[in-house]
């Protein structure tokens, strides 16, 4: 093709334009590969054998252009890779450690591409994004807290929330009780204490919450309660029904 026999510096010109014109140039020199992987960092496809510095500028251009190399890449190209895209992981093999840290520290949701994510791993793809806990598999329980103290409402993505997750995603929100199935009493009672509309919010509410809204008196939240073998009603220890 006709760029090769144009100098470097119009080469260069060429490639800065579209780094893709690389690909009408033979055994292009460094410097060249290098200003055409700045401008299009997919380039590098068209490029044999590109130098380690030709792939981190590619990489650190456009991340998912770890995909165009086709030995496997070192550390440092991953690590580029995932610092300008999380995303990119998922084309990485068995990546360790410090290339997961960078790619939840760049997007959380890329742990969605993490086998069996570590604690460190969940919590900071939980910092950079707290809806990332969706897709974490049996998260652990400090990173239940971390995700639900941000927004309680993400308590959906967890499967069987322990009473301490209930109660710091209702502190969170209080309308995060809709999203708990069978909250445990203590939750109801918060979430009822707080705004008694939200009994709406409850499914199948413990009958101390309804005794409690019937009567208006809230030692049928505390106080041991029984229930009147003649009229079916339940009645608070010490007080009479029939
Ligand atoms: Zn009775």
């Amino acid at each position: 093709m006709a760029y090769n026999k144009l100098t470097v510096q119009e080469q260069i010109k060429r490639v800065s334009e579209n780094g893709f014109n690389i690909q009408y140039i033979d055994n292009p020199c460094l410097e060249v590969q290098l200003s055409a992987v700045k401008r299009d960092g997919c380039a590098i496809e068209y490029i044999k054998d590109p130098y380690l510095e030709v792939q981190i500028a590619a990489v650190k251009q456009n991340g998912f252009s770890i995909i165009q190399i086709k030995s496997p890449p070192c550390l440092e190209v991953q690590l580029a890779s995932v610092k300008q895209h999380g995303w990119a992981i998922q084309y990485i093999d068995n990546t360790c450690l410090e290339v997961q840290l960078a790619a939840v520290k760049e997007n959380g949701l890329s742990i969605r591409f993490i086998n069996n994510p570590c604690l460190e791993v969940q919590l900071e793809s939980i910092k950079e994004n707290y809806n990332s806990i969706e897709y974490i598999k049996n998260p652990f329980l400090e990173v239940q807290l971390a995700a639900v103290g941000q927004d309680g409402f993400v308590i959906q993505y967890i499967e069987n929330p322990c009473l301490e997750v209930q109660e710091v995603a209702v502190q969170q929100n209080i309308d995060a009780i809709k999203c708990i199935n069978n909250p445990f009493l203590e939750v109801q009672i918060y979430v009822i204490q707080q705004n008694k509309d939200k009994i709406k919010y409850i499914n199948n509410p413990h009958p101390r919450i309804s005794n409690y809204l019937n009567s208006g008196n809230e030692r049928f939240l505390y106080e041991r309660e029984l229930r009147c073998r003649y009229c079916g009603q339940y009645y608070l220890e010490g007080e009479k029904c029939c």
